[in-house]
């Protein structure tokens, strides 16, 4: 813990850790104790990897493709499933829609439509470019929110696994965001939606 908050805050290993990093330390350690409990209570599981860097090329048009890559936080196996998990240092907005419950392709696309789901999102993202490499199997896809670190892991679609029927529906649309954000004939336009700019990371340049 000591050498790597000194490796975070880039300090000198000789160096005595005093204020604001002792109380890192110490949030950092009752976090730690914490997760671990409650990964204690889910075992068995079989942890599959750490920050696992993916990638995948998607061809959005004949001729054009892109490069997708992502960091999954953390994969892991139990009850015969793959679980991908995302860490957030922020709050986690998933859809609890109860309607959507059995209509994995509806809920799919709320992602899309839904800026606030994007936390949702993300996880999808993963777990797409996880079947890409992997081959497509259901999966199950988690956030972990460490600012409600004692409610464990919160999963997506109800805690049901994301069908092929689910990542082939995030293909579909994913496919025509990138359409037309390549297409020349449509204008870049700030969004109608003043909700989508609270998210943005684009705010400072756009001035919105
Ligand atoms: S801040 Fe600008 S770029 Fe960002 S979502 Fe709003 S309009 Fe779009």
């Amino acid at each position: 813990m000591d050498w790597s908050i000194k490796n975070h805050f880039k300090k000198s290993s000789f160096s005595v850790l005093e204020g604001k990093d002792i109380l890192h330390e110490q949030i950092m350690q009752k976090l730690i104790y914490k997760a671990v409990e409650k990964d204690r209570l889910t075992a068995p599981f079989r942890m599959i990897g750490t920050e696992m860097k993916v990638s995948s090329d998607l061809e959005f048009s004949p001729g054009k493709s892109v490069r997708l890559e992502g960091t999954l936080d953390r994969v892991h196996y139990a009850h015969e499933t793959v679980h991908i998990v995302d860490y957030k240092t922020g709050k986690a907005d998933l859809i609890s829609k109860e309607t959507l419950r059995n209509d994995i392709v509806q809920y799919v696309q709320m992602h899309f439509d839904e800026p606030r789901y994007k936390s949702g999102f993300q996880g999808l993202f993963y777990g797409y470019l996880w079947g890409k490499i992997k081959g497509n199997n259901p999966v199950k896809l988690g956030v972990y929110p460490l600012k409600k670190v004692n409610k464990g892991i919160q999963w997506l679609y109800f805690g049901q696994t994301i069908s092929i029927a689910g990542f082939n529906e995030f293909e579909k649309q994913l496919t025509q965001v990138l359409q037309d954000l390549f297409d020349e004939s449509i204008p870049f336009t700030q969004t109608d939606d003043p909700e989508r700019c609270r998210f943005c990371a684009y705010k400072e340049i756009c001035q919105r």
